[in-house]
Protein backbone atom coordinates (compact mmCIF):
# COMPACT_ATOMS: atom_id res chain seq x y z
CA UNK A 1 0.00 0.00 0.00
CA UNK A 2 1.33 3.66 -1.03
CA UNK A 3 0.47 6.06 2.14
CA UNK A 4 0.41 9.69 1.89
CA UNK A 5 2.47 11.53 4.76
CA UNK A 6 2.11 15.32 5.45
CA UNK A 7 5.82 16.34 7.00
CA UNK A 8 5.35 19.13 8.36
CA UNK A 9 7.35 21.91 10.25
CA UNK A 10 5.38 21.62 13.48
CA UNK A 11 3.26 17.87 13.05
CA UNK A 12 3.49 15.11 10.69
CA UNK A 13 0.63 12.74 9.65
CA UNK A 14 0.39 9.71 7.81
CA UNK A 15 -3.19 8.43 5.91
CA UNK A 16 -4.39 5.67 3.77
CA UNK A 17 -6.99 5.40 1.26
CA UNK A 18 -10.06 3.01 1.96
CA UNK A 19 -13.55 2.19 0.91
CA UNK A 20 -13.55 5.48 -1.70
CA UNK A 21 -11.87 7.64 1.16
CA UNK A 22 -8.71 8.81 2.47
CA UNK A 23 -8.31 8.15 6.07
CA UNK A 24 -5.37 9.39 9.11
CA UNK A 25 -3.72 6.68 10.77
CA UNK A 26 -3.45 6.93 14.44
CA UNK A 27 0.24 6.98 16.06
CA UNK A 28 1.55 4.64 19.00
CA UNK A 29 -0.37 7.25 21.26
CA UNK A 30 -3.69 7.03 19.61
CA UNK A 31 -3.23 10.46 18.00
CA UNK A 32 -3.49 12.03 14.60
CA UNK A 33 -0.36 14.40 14.89
CA UNK A 34 2.65 13.28 15.56
CA UNK A 35 4.98 16.31 16.35
CA UNK A 36 7.81 17.03 14.25
CA UNK A 37 10.56 16.52 16.91
CA UNK A 38 13.42 14.26 17.60
CA UNK A 39 15.79 13.61 20.13
CA UNK A 40 19.01 11.42 20.59
CA UNK A 41 20.46 11.17 23.99
CA UNK A 42 24.00 9.97 24.85
CA UNK A 43 23.39 6.25 24.45
CA UNK A 44 22.01 7.03 20.94
CA UNK A 45 18.31 6.34 21.94
CA UNK A 46 16.00 7.96 19.56
CA UNK A 47 12.85 9.98 20.43
CA UNK A 48 10.46 11.17 18.01
CA UNK A 49 6.78 13.10 19.17
CA UNK A 50 5.51 14.02 21.67
CA UNK A 51 7.96 12.18 23.85
CA UNK A 52 11.34 13.93 22.11
CA UNK A 53 9.08 17.48 22.99
CA UNK A 54 8.78 16.73 26.33
CA UNK A 55 12.52 16.45 26.36
CA UNK A 56 13.03 20.01 25.14
CA UNK A 57 12.42 21.08 28.56
CA UNK A 58 14.78 18.38 29.98
CA UNK A 59 17.52 18.22 28.03
CA UNK A 60 17.38 20.93 25.41
CA UNK A 61 20.73 20.00 23.77
CA UNK A 62 19.19 16.70 22.70
CA UNK A 63 16.46 17.76 20.89
CA UNK A 64 15.74 19.30 17.47
CA UNK A 65 13.01 20.61 15.92
CA UNK A 66 11.47 22.89 12.88
CA UNK A 67 14.17 21.15 10.84
CA UNK A 68 12.27 21.23 7.58
CA UNK A 69 12.95 24.93 7.65
CA UNK A 70 16.56 23.95 6.72
CA UNK A 71 15.74 20.43 4.47
CA UNK A 72 18.02 21.01 1.72
CA UNK A 73 20.84 23.26 3.67
CA UNK A 74 23.85 21.90 4.97
CA UNK A 75 23.06 22.73 8.16
CA UNK A 76 24.12 21.05 11.09
CA UNK A 77 22.29 19.81 13.93
CA UNK A 78 23.94 18.80 17.22
CA UNK A 79 21.76 16.54 19.46
CA UNK A 80 24.20 15.15 22.46
CA UNK A 81 27.32 15.74 20.54
CA UNK A 82 25.99 13.55 17.33
CA UNK A 83 26.32 15.56 14.55
CA UNK A 84 22.63 14.95 12.02
CA UNK A 85 21.70 16.63 8.41
CA UNK A 86 18.04 18.16 8.39
CA UNK A 87 16.98 15.27 6.22
CA UNK A 88 18.51 12.66 8.82
CA UNK A 89 15.96 14.27 11.30
CA UNK A 90 13.24 14.23 9.11
CA UNK A 91 14.05 10.42 8.23
CA UNK A 92 13.73 9.76 12.07
CA UNK A 93 10.04 11.02 11.78
CA UNK A 94 9.09 9.08 8.53
CA UNK A 95 10.18 5.96 9.74
CA UNK A 96 8.28 6.92 13.30
CA UNK A 97 5.24 7.34 10.87
CA UNK A 98 5.58 4.15 8.84
CA UNK A 99 5.75 1.68 11.86
CA UNK A 100 2.79 3.52 12.77
CA UNK A 101 0.98 3.06 9.74
CA UNK A 102 2.59 -0.60 9.38
CA UNK A 103 0.95 -1.91 12.71
CA UNK A 104 -2.28 -0.17 11.79
CA UNK A 105 -2.99 -1.73 7.98
CA UNK A 106 -1.03 -5.15 9.43
CA UNK A 107 1.09 -4.96 6.05
CA UNK A 108 4.57 -3.61 5.21
CA UNK A 109 4.71 -0.07 3.58
CA UNK A 110 7.11 0.26 1.40
CA UNK A 111 6.30 3.61 -0.73
CA UNK A 112 4.91 6.85 -0.06
CA UNK A 113 3.41 10.10 -1.74
CA UNK A 114 5.03 12.70 0.79
CA UNK A 115 3.81 16.49 0.20
CA UNK A 116 6.20 19.36 0.29
CA UNK A 117 5.59 23.11 0.47
CA UNK A 118 4.75 24.51 -3.52
CA UNK A 119 7.51 26.81 -2.77
CA UNK A 120 10.14 24.58 -2.28
CA UNK A 121 12.91 24.16 -4.42
CA UNK A 122 14.59 21.72 -6.10
CA UNK A 123 17.11 21.11 -3.35
CA UNK A 124 14.68 20.99 -0.55
CA UNK A 125 12.56 18.52 -2.44
CA UNK A 126 15.44 16.26 -3.10
CA UNK A 127 16.63 16.81 0.64
CA UNK A 128 12.33 14.93 1.63
CA UNK A 129 13.33 12.43 -0.88
CA UNK A 130 16.49 11.53 0.51
CA UNK A 131 14.56 11.59 3.91
CA UNK A 132 12.03 8.75 2.68
CA UNK A 133 14.92 6.54 1.43
CA UNK A 134 17.00 6.52 4.66
CA UNK A 135 13.71 5.60 6.39
CA UNK A 136 12.82 3.16 3.91
CA UNK A 137 9.99 4.80 1.87
CA UNK A 138 10.12 4.64 -1.65
CA UNK A 139 9.55 8.37 -2.69
CA UNK A 140 8.65 8.44 -6.72
CA UNK A 141 6.23 11.56 -6.02
CA UNK A 142 5.81 14.73 -4.16
CA UNK A 143 2.14 16.85 -4.27
CA UNK A 144 2.43 20.20 -3.26
CA UNK A 145 0.60 20.75 0.22
CA UNK A 146 -1.79 23.29 -1.21
CA UNK A 147 -2.69 21.06 -4.14
CA UNK A 148 -2.77 17.80 -1.77
CA UNK A 149 -5.53 20.14 0.73
CA UNK A 150 -7.64 21.17 -2.63
CA UNK A 151 -7.79 17.43 -3.19
CA UNK A 152 -8.79 16.25 0.18
CA UNK A 153 -11.42 19.42 0.25
CA UNK A 154 -13.16 17.89 -2.75
CA UNK A 155 -12.63 20.65 -5.11
CA UNK A 156 -12.44 18.80 -7.85
CA UNK A 157 -15.86 17.13 -7.02
CA UNK A 158 -17.60 20.60 -7.68
CA UNK A 159 -20.44 21.33 -10.68
CA UNK A 160 -19.47 24.75 -11.45
CA UNK A 161 -16.05 26.10 -12.72
CA UNK A 162 -14.84 27.89 -9.62
CA UNK A 163 -11.79 29.84 -8.40
CA UNK A 164 -10.08 28.80 -5.36
CA UNK A 165 -6.87 30.13 -2.93
CA UNK A 166 -5.92 27.95 -0.85
CA UNK A 167 -4.23 29.77 2.33
CA UNK A 168 -1.96 27.72 4.53
CA UNK A 169 -0.30 28.89 7.27
CA UNK A 170 1.81 26.13 8.98
CA UNK A 171 3.57 25.99 12.27
CA UNK A 172 7.07 27.31 9.94
CA UNK A 173 5.87 27.98 6.56
CA UNK A 174 3.51 30.12 4.54
CA UNK A 175 2.09 29.26 1.00
CA UNK A 176 -0.75 30.57 -1.34
CA UNK A 177 -2.08 29.34 -4.07
CA UNK A 178 -4.66 30.08 -7.05
CA UNK A 179 -6.53 27.06 -8.14
CA UNK A 180 -9.13 27.00 -10.74
CA UNK A 181 -11.69 24.32 -11.91
CA UNK A 182 -12.66 24.20 -15.09
CA UNK A 183 -14.85 21.83 -16.60
CA UNK A 184 -13.86 18.72 -14.17
CA UNK A 185 -9.69 19.63 -14.17
CA UNK A 186 -8.37 21.13 -11.52
CA UNK A 187 -5.38 23.20 -12.10
CA UNK A 188 -3.41 24.93 -9.94
CA UNK A 189 -3.06 28.70 -11.43
CA UNK A 190 0.21 30.03 -9.32
CA UNK A 191 1.09 29.28 -5.93
CA UNK A 192 3.31 32.24 -3.75
CA UNK A 193 4.68 31.74 -0.35
CA UNK A 194 7.20 32.56 2.15
CA UNK A 195 9.88 29.70 3.82
CA UNK A 196 9.84 31.97 6.95
CA UNK A 197 6.23 32.61 8.18
CA UNK A 198 3.98 30.42 10.11
CA UNK A 199 2.06 29.82 13.94
CA UNK A 200 5.34 30.00 15.67
CA UNK A 201 6.29 33.76 14.39
CA UNK A 202 2.59 33.92 16.02
CA UNK A 203 3.95 32.47 19.41
CA UNK A 204 6.76 34.68 19.45
CA UNK A 205 4.76 37.38 19.10
CA UNK A 206 2.98 36.47 22.46
CA UNK A 207 6.00 35.48 24.39
CA UNK A 208 7.66 39.13 23.42
CA UNK A 209 4.33 40.70 24.99
CA UNK A 210 4.71 39.00 27.93
CA UNK A 211 8.20 39.69 28.57
CA UNK A 212 7.43 43.47 27.93
CA UNK A 213 4.71 43.43 31.14
CA UNK A 214 6.77 41.46 33.16
CA UNK A 215 9.94 43.73 32.54
CA UNK A 216 12.17 41.26 31.63
CA UNK A 217 14.38 40.50 28.22
CA UNK A 218 14.79 37.18 26.34
CA UNK A 219 18.88 36.80 27.38
CA UNK A 220 18.10 36.99 31.27
CA UNK A 221 16.12 33.63 30.75
CA UNK A 222 18.08 30.22 30.77
CA UNK A 223 17.54 27.78 27.73
CA UNK A 224 15.44 25.94 29.36
CA UNK A 225 13.33 29.03 30.80
CA UNK A 226 12.79 29.92 27.65
CA UNK A 227 11.42 26.95 26.10
CA UNK A 228 9.01 26.82 29.40
CA UNK A 229 8.00 30.76 28.02
CA UNK A 230 7.58 29.58 24.44
CA UNK A 231 5.24 26.34 25.50
CA UNK A 232 3.22 28.95 27.76
CA UNK A 233 2.89 31.75 24.80
CA UNK A 234 1.94 29.05 22.67
CA UNK A 235 -0.98 27.52 25.03
CA UNK A 236 -1.90 31.68 25.16
CA UNK A 237 -1.82 31.88 21.58
CA UNK A 238 -4.04 29.03 20.65
CA UNK A 239 -6.28 30.42 23.96
CA UNK A 240 -6.76 33.79 22.79
CA UNK A 241 -8.60 33.21 19.74
CA UNK A 242 -12.44 34.06 20.83
CA UNK A 243 -11.67 35.68 24.26
CA UNK A 244 -11.29 39.36 24.94
CA UNK A 245 -8.26 38.44 26.93
CA UNK A 246 -5.87 35.50 28.09
CA UNK A 247 -3.65 35.05 31.43
CA UNK A 248 -0.35 33.60 30.88
CA UNK A 249 1.90 32.47 34.05
CA UNK A 250 5.38 31.53 33.78
CA UNK A 251 7.74 30.23 36.23
CA UNK A 252 10.63 32.42 36.56
CA UNK A 253 13.11 32.18 39.14
CA UNK A 254 11.32 30.34 41.95
CA UNK A 255 8.44 32.95 41.03
CA UNK A 256 5.77 32.63 39.53
CA UNK A 257 4.80 35.16 36.98
CA UNK A 258 1.10 36.48 35.57
CA UNK A 259 0.27 38.54 33.20
CA UNK A 260 -2.74 39.39 31.33
CA UNK A 261 -2.77 39.92 27.55
CA UNK A 262 -5.51 41.39 25.58
CA UNK A 263 -6.79 40.25 22.05
CA UNK A 264 -6.73 44.08 21.06
CA UNK A 265 -3.27 44.07 22.09
CA UNK A 266 -2.11 40.92 20.67
CA UNK A 267 -3.64 41.89 17.59
CA UNK A 268 -1.72 45.06 16.75
CA UNK A 269 1.51 43.44 18.02
CA UNK A 270 0.84 40.96 15.19
CA UNK A 271 0.04 43.69 12.67
CA UNK A 272 3.48 43.34 11.19
CA UNK A 273 2.92 40.02 10.54
CA UNK A 274 -0.31 40.14 8.66
CA UNK A 275 1.58 42.45 6.54
CA UNK A 276 3.71 40.32 5.37
CA UNK A 277 0.64 37.65 4.47
CA UNK A 278 -0.69 40.07 2.24
CA UNK A 279 2.39 39.70 0.23
CA UNK A 280 2.11 36.29 -1.06
CA UNK A 281 -1.32 36.53 -1.61
CA UNK A 282 -0.93 39.69 -4.00
CA UNK A 283 1.84 38.06 -5.67
CA UNK A 284 -0.33 35.06 -6.54
CA UNK A 285 -2.83 36.81 -7.85
CA UNK A 286 -0.80 39.01 -9.59
CA UNK A 287 0.45 35.91 -11.19
CA UNK A 288 -2.76 34.51 -11.99
CA UNK A 289 -4.17 37.36 -13.49
CA UNK A 290 -7.20 37.61 -11.23
CA UNK A 291 -8.23 40.66 -8.49
CA UNK A 292 -8.97 39.62 -5.11
CA UNK A 293 -13.32 39.91 -6.09
CA UNK A 294 -11.83 36.91 -8.50
CA UNK A 295 -11.72 34.11 -5.79
CA UNK A 296 -14.96 32.70 -5.15
CA UNK A 297 -13.85 30.84 -2.07
CA UNK A 298 -10.95 30.40 0.26
CA UNK A 299 -9.85 27.39 1.72
CA UNK A 300 -7.83 27.41 5.44
CA UNK A 301 -4.84 24.83 5.83
CA UNK A 302 -2.63 24.52 8.46
CA UNK A 303 -3.23 24.96 11.88
CA UNK A 304 -2.29 28.62 12.25
CA UNK A 305 -5.35 29.45 10.36
CA UNK A 306 -7.11 28.90 13.50
CA UNK A 307 -5.93 32.12 14.77
CA UNK A 308 -8.90 34.55 14.94
CA UNK A 309 -6.28 37.38 14.36
CA UNK A 310 -5.52 35.39 11.19
CA UNK A 311 -9.18 34.90 10.41
CA UNK A 312 -10.03 38.46 10.64
CA UNK A 313 -7.67 39.27 8.38
CA UNK A 314 -9.02 37.10 5.84
CA UNK A 315 -12.16 38.13 6.21
CA UNK A 316 -11.20 41.97 5.86
CA UNK A 317 -9.14 41.29 2.85
CA UNK A 318 -11.63 39.11 0.52
CA UNK A 319 -14.71 40.25 1.90
CA UNK A 320 -16.01 36.55 2.68
CA UNK A 321 -15.72 33.70 5.04
CA UNK A 322 -13.23 30.96 4.71
CA UNK A 323 -14.14 27.06 4.29
CA UNK A 324 -13.23 26.06 7.43
CA UNK A 325 -15.35 22.20 7.28
CA UNK A 326 -12.03 20.54 6.84
CA UNK A 327 -9.69 19.74 9.89
CA UNK A 328 -6.91 22.53 8.91
CA UNK A 329 -4.40 19.54 10.24
CA UNK A 330 -5.70 16.83 8.60
CA UNK A 331 -6.37 18.37 4.70
CA UNK A 332 -2.63 17.70 3.29
CA UNK A 333 -2.01 14.32 4.55
CA UNK A 334 -5.88 13.31 3.32
CA UNK A 335 -5.24 14.76 -0.04
CA UNK A 336 -1.41 13.13 -0.23
CA UNK A 337 -3.59 9.38 0.59
CA UNK A 338 -5.62 10.44 -2.50
CA UNK A 339 -2.45 11.52 -4.30
CA UNK A 340 -1.12 7.66 -3.40
CA UNK A 341 -4.59 6.10 -4.26
CA UNK A 342 -3.81 8.09 -7.90
CA UNK A 343 -0.67 6.54 -8.30
CA UNK A 344 -1.91 2.97 -7.60
CA UNK A 345 -4.55 3.93 -9.97
CA UNK A 346 -7.61 3.05 -7.90
CA UNK A 347 -10.73 2.85 -9.96
CA UNK A 348 -12.16 5.57 -7.35
CA UNK A 349 -10.51 8.00 -7.81
CA UNK A 350 -9.49 6.99 -11.94
CA UNK A 351 -11.81 10.80 -12.99
CA UNK A 352 -10.03 12.81 -11.19
CA UNK A 353 -7.49 15.45 -13.25
CA UNK A 354 -5.14 17.33 -11.51
CA UNK A 355 -2.17 20.22 -12.62
CA UNK A 356 0.06 21.84 -11.19
CA UNK A 357 2.33 24.46 -12.11
CA UNK A 358 5.96 24.35 -12.02
CA UNK A 359 7.15 26.64 -8.94
CA UNK A 360 10.17 28.14 -10.10
CA UNK A 361 11.27 29.91 -13.56
CA UNK A 362 13.63 27.04 -15.72
CA UNK A 363 16.30 28.50 -17.75
CA UNK A 364 19.49 28.91 -19.41
CA UNK A 365 22.57 31.51 -19.53
CA UNK A 366 23.23 33.75 -22.13
CA UNK A 367 25.20 36.40 -23.97
CA UNK A 368 23.27 39.36 -24.35
CA UNK A 369 24.69 42.31 -26.51
CA UNK A 370 23.33 45.50 -24.94
CA UNK A 371 24.82 48.37 -27.71
CA UNK A 372 26.13 47.49 -30.66
CA UNK A 373 29.40 45.19 -30.78
CA UNK A 374 29.06 45.34 -26.46
CA UNK A 375 27.99 41.95 -24.34
CA UNK A 376 27.67 40.96 -21.21
CA UNK A 377 27.69 37.60 -20.32
CA UNK A 378 26.59 35.91 -17.60
CA UNK A 379 22.65 36.97 -18.11
CA UNK A 380 19.61 34.52 -17.45
CA UNK A 381 17.03 33.57 -19.95
CA UNK A 382 13.71 32.46 -18.96
CA UNK A 383 12.50 29.30 -20.83
CA UNK A 384 9.76 28.08 -18.78
CA UNK A 385 8.60 30.93 -16.71
CA UNK A 386 7.35 30.24 -12.92
CA UNK A 387 3.68 29.32 -12.59
CA UNK A 388 3.21 27.56 -16.18
CA UNK A 389 0.68 25.10 -16.27
CA UNK A 390 2.87 21.90 -16.55
CA UNK A 391 3.31 19.19 -18.70
CA UNK A 392 4.51 22.24 -20.45
CA UNK A 393 7.10 22.14 -23.15
CA UNK A 394 8.84 26.32 -24.68
CA UNK A 395 10.93 26.44 -26.89
CA UNK A 396 13.55 29.59 -26.78
CA UNK A 397 15.85 30.08 -30.34
CA UNK A 398 19.57 31.38 -29.26
CA UNK A 399 22.20 33.01 -31.74
CA UNK A 400 25.93 32.05 -31.76
CA UNK A 401 27.54 35.39 -29.88
CA UNK A 402 30.76 35.45 -31.08
CA UNK A 403 32.30 35.06 -35.04
CA UNK A 404 33.95 31.35 -35.15
CA UNK A 405 32.00 30.35 -32.33
CA UNK A 406 31.93 26.54 -32.97
CA UNK A 407 29.86 24.95 -30.25
CA UNK A 408 26.52 26.22 -28.02
CA UNK A 409 26.73 25.31 -24.37
CA UNK A 410 23.19 25.20 -22.71
CA UNK A 411 23.71 25.84 -19.19
CA UNK A 412 20.17 24.79 -17.34
CA UNK A 413 19.09 27.00 -14.41
CA UNK A 414 16.43 27.61 -11.87
CA UNK A 415 15.31 30.32 -10.15
CA UNK A 416 14.22 34.31 -10.81
CA UNK A 417 17.54 36.54 -10.98
CA UNK A 418 18.25 37.89 -13.85
CA UNK A 419 22.22 36.63 -13.47
CA UNK A 420 22.56 33.34 -14.03
CA UNK A 421 25.15 32.84 -11.18
CA UNK A 422 22.60 33.63 -8.86
CA UNK A 423 20.47 30.51 -9.63
CA UNK A 424 20.32 26.93 -9.27
CA UNK A 425 22.53 25.00 -11.63
CA UNK A 426 20.89 21.92 -12.69
CA UNK A 427 23.05 20.88 -15.49
CA UNK A 428 24.49 21.75 -18.83
CA UNK A 429 24.84 20.15 -22.70
CA UNK A 430 26.80 21.38 -25.32
CA UNK A 431 26.32 20.93 -29.16
CA UNK A 432 28.77 21.53 -32.22
CA UNK A 433 27.92 24.40 -34.34
CA UNK A 434 29.48 25.01 -38.14
CA UNK A 435 31.44 28.35 -37.84
CA UNK A 436 30.54 31.34 -39.11
CA UNK A 437 30.11 34.97 -38.32
CA UNK A 438 28.10 35.89 -35.21
CA UNK A 439 24.50 35.17 -35.33
CA UNK A 440 24.53 33.07 -38.64
CA UNK A 441 23.81 30.29 -36.78
CA UNK A 442 21.25 29.67 -34.30
CA UNK A 443 19.78 26.60 -31.85
CA UNK A 444 16.46 25.88 -30.60
CA UNK A 445 16.31 25.18 -27.07
CA UNK A 446 13.46 22.81 -25.94
CA UNK A 447 12.49 22.45 -22.07
CA UNK A 448 9.67 19.93 -21.26
CA UNK A 449 8.06 19.91 -17.51
CA UNK A 450 6.09 17.04 -16.41
CA UNK A 451 3.66 16.35 -13.68
CA UNK A 452 6.65 14.48 -11.76
CA UNK A 453 9.08 17.43 -12.14
CA UNK A 454 11.31 15.45 -14.57
CA UNK A 455 12.79 18.15 -16.95
CA UNK A 456 13.86 17.03 -20.66
CA UNK A 457 16.16 19.38 -22.62
CA UNK A 458 16.71 19.09 -25.91
CA UNK A 459 19.05 21.54 -28.15
CA UNK A 460 18.61 21.34 -31.68
CA UNK A 461 20.99 23.19 -34.12
CA UNK A 462 18.59 24.84 -36.70
CA UNK A 463 21.02 24.67 -39.59
CA UNK A 464 22.04 20.93 -39.51
CA UNK A 465 18.95 19.75 -37.41
CA UNK A 466 21.86 17.72 -34.88
CA UNK A 467 20.09 17.80 -31.98
CA UNK A 468 21.41 16.58 -28.34
CA UNK A 469 18.89 15.47 -25.16
CA UNK A 470 19.01 15.76 -22.00
CA UNK A 471 16.89 14.60 -18.88
CA UNK A 472 16.77 16.08 -15.50
CA UNK A 473 15.04 14.19 -12.55
CA UNK A 474 14.03 17.21 -10.71
CA UNK A 475 13.10 15.16 -7.86
CA UNK A 476 16.10 12.61 -8.00
CA UNK A 477 18.34 11.74 -4.74
CA UNK A 478 21.73 12.78 -5.75
CA UNK A 479 22.56 10.93 -2.85
CA UNK A 480 24.14 7.77 -4.79
CA UNK A 481 22.47 4.12 -3.31
CA UNK A 482 26.22 3.79 -2.27
CA UNK A 483 26.33 6.83 -0.32
CA UNK A 484 22.70 6.27 1.11
CA UNK A 485 23.95 2.71 2.32
CA UNK A 486 27.28 4.39 3.79
CA UNK A 487 25.37 6.85 6.02
CA UNK A 488 22.46 4.25 7.03
CA UNK A 489 25.17 1.90 8.23
CA UNK A 490 27.22 5.35 10.06
CA UNK A 491 23.77 5.53 11.53
CA UNK A 492 23.39 2.35 12.92
CA UNK A 493 23.95 3.07 16.34
CA UNK A 494 20.78 4.89 16.77
CA UNK A 495 18.54 2.51 18.52
CA UNK A 496 14.79 2.90 17.97
CA UNK A 497 12.47 2.40 20.50
CA UNK A 498 9.95 -0.50 20.60
CA UNK A 499 6.57 1.28 19.78
CA UNK A 500 4.90 -0.30 22.67
CA UNK A 501 6.18 1.22 25.26
CA UNK A 502 6.06 4.56 23.85
CA UNK A 503 2.72 5.72 26.44
CA UNK A 504 4.80 4.76 29.18
CA UNK A 505 8.16 6.52 28.21
CA UNK A 506 6.14 9.39 27.35
CA UNK A 507 4.63 9.84 30.61
CA UNK A 508 8.39 8.58 32.71
CA UNK A 509 9.08 11.78 30.60
CA UNK A 510 6.52 14.54 30.97
CA UNK A 511 6.93 13.37 34.91
CA UNK A 512 10.64 13.53 34.69
CA UNK A 513 9.91 17.56 33.16
CA UNK A 514 7.06 18.35 35.35
CA UNK A 515 9.17 17.26 38.56
CA UNK A 516 12.09 19.70 37.33
CA UNK A 517 8.83 22.78 37.45
CA UNK A 518 7.39 21.64 40.66
CA UNK A 519 8.24 22.79 44.02
CA UNK A 520 7.68 21.86 48.18
CA UNK A 521 4.79 19.25 48.22
CA UNK A 522 4.45 19.04 44.63
CA UNK A 523 7.86 17.80 44.16
CA UNK A 524 7.68 15.29 46.91
CA UNK A 525 4.01 14.14 45.42
CA UNK A 526 5.08 13.46 42.00
CA UNK A 527 8.48 11.94 42.93
CA UNK A 528 6.22 9.32 45.01
CA UNK A 529 4.02 8.25 41.97
CA UNK A 530 7.14 8.45 39.86
CA UNK A 531 8.88 6.22 42.19
CA UNK A 532 5.75 3.80 42.20
CA UNK A 533 5.81 3.69 38.10
CA UNK A 534 9.25 3.09 37.79
CA UNK A 535 9.44 0.03 40.16
CA UNK A 536 6.50 -1.28 38.14
CA UNK A 537 8.41 -0.88 34.65
CA UNK A 538 11.23 -2.49 36.67
CA UNK A 539 9.21 -5.30 37.66
CA UNK A 540 7.34 -5.96 34.29
CA UNK A 541 4.03 -6.73 35.77
CA UNK A 542 1.75 -5.16 33.25
CA UNK A 543 -1.37 -4.62 35.70
CA UNK A 544 1.30 -2.74 37.80
CA UNK A 545 2.20 -0.73 35.25
CA UNK A 546 -0.84 0.20 34.00
CA UNK A 547 -2.36 1.06 37.83
CA UNK A 548 0.89 3.27 38.49
CA UNK A 549 0.83 4.79 34.81
CA UNK A 550 -2.53 5.67 35.61
CA UNK A 551 -1.51 7.29 39.07
CA UNK A 552 1.32 9.18 37.70
CA UNK A 553 -1.07 11.03 34.91
CA UNK A 554 -3.58 11.65 37.47
CA UNK A 555 -0.78 13.43 39.28
CA UNK A 556 0.42 15.18 36.72
CA UNK A 557 -2.97 16.30 34.96
CA UNK A 558 -3.75 18.37 38.46
CA UNK A 559 -1.41 20.64 37.23
CA UNK A 560 -2.02 21.88 33.72
CA UNK A 561 0.84 20.74 31.53
P1 LIG B 1 0.88 22.84 11.28
O1 LIG B 1 2.31 23.03 10.85
O2 LIG B 1 -0.09 22.95 10.19
O3 LIG B 1 0.69 21.64 12.15
O4 LIG B 1 0.54 24.10 12.20
C1 LIG B 1 1.10 24.23 13.46
C2 LIG B 1 0.88 25.63 13.96
O5 LIG B 1 -0.52 25.83 14.20
C3 LIG B 1 1.59 25.88 15.26
O6 LIG B 1 2.25 27.13 15.20
C4 LIG B 1 0.47 25.92 16.26
O7 LIG B 1 0.75 26.80 17.32
C5 LIG B 1 -0.68 26.45 15.45
N1 LIG B 1 -1.98 26.10 16.03
C6 LIG B 1 -2.50 24.88 16.26
N2 LIG B 1 -3.70 24.97 16.87
C7 LIG B 1 -3.96 26.29 17.03
C8 LIG B 1 -5.04 27.04 17.61
N3 LIG B 1 -6.11 26.45 18.14
N4 LIG B 1 -4.96 28.39 17.60
C9 LIG B 1 -3.87 29.00 17.07
N5 LIG B 1 -2.82 28.36 16.51
C10 LIG B 1 -2.85 27.01 16.49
Amino acid sequence: MIVGIDLGTTNSLVAYFADGQPRIIPNRLGKNLTPSVVSVDREGNVYVGETARERMGLYPDSVAQTFKRSMGTERDYVLSGRHFKPEELSSMVLRFLKEDAESFLGEEVTEAVISVPAYFDDKRRKATKRAGELAGLKVERMVSEPTAAAVAYGLYDKTRDTRFLVFDLGGGTFDVSILELYHNILEVRAVAGDNYLGGEDFTQVMARLFLQKAKLQLQDLSEKEQVRLYRQAEKAKCAVSGQNRVSMSFLYKEETLEKEISSKEYEEACEDLLMKIREPVKKSLADAGLKLSDIDEVLLIGGATRLSVVRDFLIRLFRKFPDTKMNPDEAVALGAAVQAAMKERREEVKEVILTDVCSFTLGTEVVVEYEEGKFEDGRFCPIIERNTVIPASHTERLYTARDGQDKVRVRVLQGESRFARNNLFLGELEIQVPKGPKGQESVDVTYTYDINSLLEVEVTVVSTGASQKMIIKGEDSQMTDEEAKKRMEELAYLKIQPRDYEENRLVLTRAERMYEEALGDRRRKLDHYITLFEAALKKGDQNQILETRKALNEALGEEDE
